[in-house]
Order: structure tokens, then sequence, then C-alpha cells
């Protein structure tokens, strides 16, 4: 399996520069889109450093999710020296495709990835804004999520604190599929069923890409747009060595009866002996069968070293492995809480479910320790809701947001810096 990948960035129609920026790195098989947000020229910057953290990251060996935090502490460092930069953030979504039946994705903010199959066209990331999350609680509808005037603001971005969670997940991929990355300048400007329609028609990624950024300026192009589209595709079969013919050089030769020659245009090949038939059908399954065994041994470890919070019937646990599981490899409770779904904000109980804070030991132990805290503190006491979550401005002009320490939480937690 292999990527043909085609980009397309664009300023759009109303604004004045791009703080969008795009990965494409076929060495690495690594594809991002990420949005940028703040003043001056805070929106670019943050993207662009963003993107080049997470590639040199992925470089080092780090794993897709290890990266985003990577790139997220490189634009808090960036930040950190210059007043000007203070303040900006920036979503990322990326893709490693390294080989394999899978490609791993990595997602925060509101850019947004997409799987074309089989003709139909299914969205693979949530958008971590607040629209998304009144319509995951059932206060919104995705069609009034999709017209609301408060579309733009964004409740997960890096560049905003330390401790970032990153949604990351195994999507199986096949020959024939198609991904598409984009940022929310597409999503916002033409309506996902005229996305479809594109992304089926244009055969040609790089047509396919730009006829998509295309249809967000012909739309009125309010934002920057960005599109990543990739095409899996099968490798060519007669590049690599035949396994089969390497794996029999020590065998004699069996003899092969040497046909007379035919004049007979269609004359059919010579019949191969019964036992060489046999002993070409091993030879065929054995390395199959390693690979399989191998593939599932890397599947299982992968399960086994992640970590996550869930829920374990109504209480919230501590699980080794990945929500919902992978293959054999079922998610079991490491370590039990006190906490209980009831206690939770509604917000928190539809991440749970989901499985949050997926990733390391440490990641998950630290996410627990803070739901256990924050939700101590909306139990015992009520604290007025005084944060407000991150704007990102609609035009170039407005581009102040709130200073950082009021932007992390998210909307429906109870818990803030409450006034002296
Ligand atoms: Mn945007």
């Amino acid at each position: 399996m292999k990527i043909v990948a085609a980009a397309r960035t664009d300023v759009g129609r109303v604004r004045e520069g791009n703080e969008d920026a795009v990965l494409v790195d076929d060495r690495l098989a690594l594809y991002a889109v990420a949005d940028g947000m703040g003043g001056h020229r805070g929106g670019e910057v943050a993207s662009a450093t963003a993107i080049e953290a997470l590639r040199a990251a992925v470089a080092a060996g780090r794993s897709i999710d290890d990266a985003i935090v990577v790139a997220n502490g490189a634009v808090l460092d960036k930040a950190e020296g210059d007043p000007a930069l203070a303040g900006m953030g920036t979503t990322l979504t990326a893709v490693l495709a390294p080989g394999g039946s899978s490609v791993l994705l990595g997602h925060v903010g509101d850019s947004r990835a997409y799987l074309l199959r089989d003709g139909v066209l299914s969205r693979l990331t949530e958008d971590h804004s607040l629209v998304e999350e009144l319509v995951r609680e059932g206060r919104l509808t995705p069609e009034q999520a999709e017209i609301h005037p408060q579309r733009s603001i964004i409740t997960r971005a890096l560049g905003v604190e330390p401790d970032l969670e990153v949604d990351l997940a195994a999507v199986p991929v096949r020959a024939g599929d198609r991904l598409v990355l984009c940022s929310d300048g597409l999503t916002t400007m033409v309506r996902e069923r005229d996305v479809a329609g594109v992304v089926r028609a244009e055969q040609d990624p790089v047509v396919a890409a730009d006829s998509l950024v295309a249809a967000a300026n012909a739309a009125g192009g309010e934002d920057n747009v960005t599109v990543v589209v990739l095409d899996v595709v099968e490798i060519d079969e007669s590049t690599p060595p035949d396994p089969v013919a390497l794996a029999e050089p020590a065998e004699p030769a069996t003899p092969v009866p040497v046909p007379a020659p035919d004049v007979s245009p269609t004359a059919e090949p010579p019949p191969i002996p019964r036992a060489q038939r046999w002993r070409g059908a091993v030879l065929l399954v054995v390395p199959l069968l390693i690979v399989l065994a191998l593939a599932a041994g890397a599947v299982g470890w992968y399960a086994r070293r992640s970590f996550f919070v869930g829920l374990d019937g109504e209480r919230v646990a501590l699980f080794r492995g990945v929500p919902g599981g992978v293959l054999l490899w079922d998610p079991t409770v490491e370590q039990p809480s006190t906490l209980r779904a009831g206690d939770l904000t509604a917000a928190d109980r539809l991440s749970l479910e989901g499985g949050a804070a997926r990733g390391s030991r440490e990641r998950a132990e630290a996410y627990l320790a803070r739901l256990e805290k924050r939700t101590a503190a909306a139990t015992s006491t009520t604290v007025p809701r005084t944060t407000a979550p991150t704007t990102r401005p609609r035009h170039a002009t407005t581009t102040t947001r709130p200073p950082r320490t009021t932007v992390t939480t998210r909307p429906t937690s109870a818990t803030s810096t409450a006034p002296p």
C-alpha cells in the first residue's frame, strides 16, 4: 500500500494572509493540515511552527500523537519568546501512512479528515468546537450547527496549554480508498454533500484538491482554505523481489517438461506437475502466515502499550488497551477510580464513552487526576462559569482572543479560575 498525495492551500477571497499550513512528506509518508489563529503574524507562525515540529518529531521516530504533543510545546515555546505572538494557536490534523493496512490519524481542533470508500464519504474526526459539542449533547442539530454564527469557536488547539489531549485513531485502509484532510475554510463554505460530490467525481487527486479549493472560493472564500487528497494505491507488484523465488533457491529445480514449439497462438501453458503445484502453494502460504502473525503481534503490542480513561459500567476507570479493542485485544481495567459516570458533566461523560486521554499511562493518569479534582470541585461548590472559549477570528481584522489561561476550559466544564 502506498499513498499518492496532492495538496493545495489558498488565502481565499477575504483574508489578507494565509494562516493555514500544509505538509506533504512522501518520504516519511506524513501529511498534515494546520489552521493557525492569533494576532499580527501569530496565526501563520503557529501553524508553520506546528507543522515543522511535527515533521521533525516523526522523522526522529516519535509516534504521531507524541509528535503532536511535541508540536504543541514548540508553539508554546515560540509564543513565550515573543510578546507579539502571545495567544497564538493552531489546529493540527495529521496522517502517517507507514505502510501496511492502516494509517494513523492524529487530530486536535476543527480541521477535518474524511475517508471516501466505495463512493461514500465519511468523517473520521470530531470537531473540537463549541457547536459540535452542543450537537453531541443533543442541544443542536447538525443542520443548525452548519450555519451557527459561533461555529468558529474551538475548544481544543495547540499552543493553549502544555497538557494536550490528542485524538488518535488507526484507520484501516485499502487500495482505492481516498483520504481528505481540510481546514474549516472548506467545510464552512461548502456543504458536506457537495464536498463528497467533488471528492467522488474527480479521479486525479490534484484536480480534486484544486476543485475543492475553487468551490470554497466560489462560495465566498471567507477563510483560508487548505485541502490534502491522499489516494491509497497498490504498490507496483513488479518492484519488490518475489518472496517465493527467494524462498526456494536451495531446492533442486524440478525439471519442467519443455513443450515442443507450438504454432497455435492460443496454446495453453504446459500443466505444472501436481507435486510442484502443492509446494508452490505452501511456499505462498507460509510467508503470508508469518506476515499475518507479525502484523497481529504488532497490533497487539500497540494495543497493550496504550492506556485511556473510560467507563467500566457506571464507574470511571483507567484502561489498558485501545477503546473498543483491536482484533483480539480487548481493553482491560488497569486501575478503577472512585468516580461514577453520574458525577460527571455531560461533556466529560461523552469523552469517556469514546475513551479519553488515549496514549501513555502518564497521560491517562494525569487526565484521571484532573477529572477527579474537577468533579470534586464541581460537586462540592458551585463555581460560576467565567471562562470564555477560544474565538477564532472570522476576519483578519478581528484577531484578539482571550488570554491563554481562560481558553483552556471546555465550555461545559464547571471548574474555572474563579474571581477572588
Ligand atoms: Mn480556518
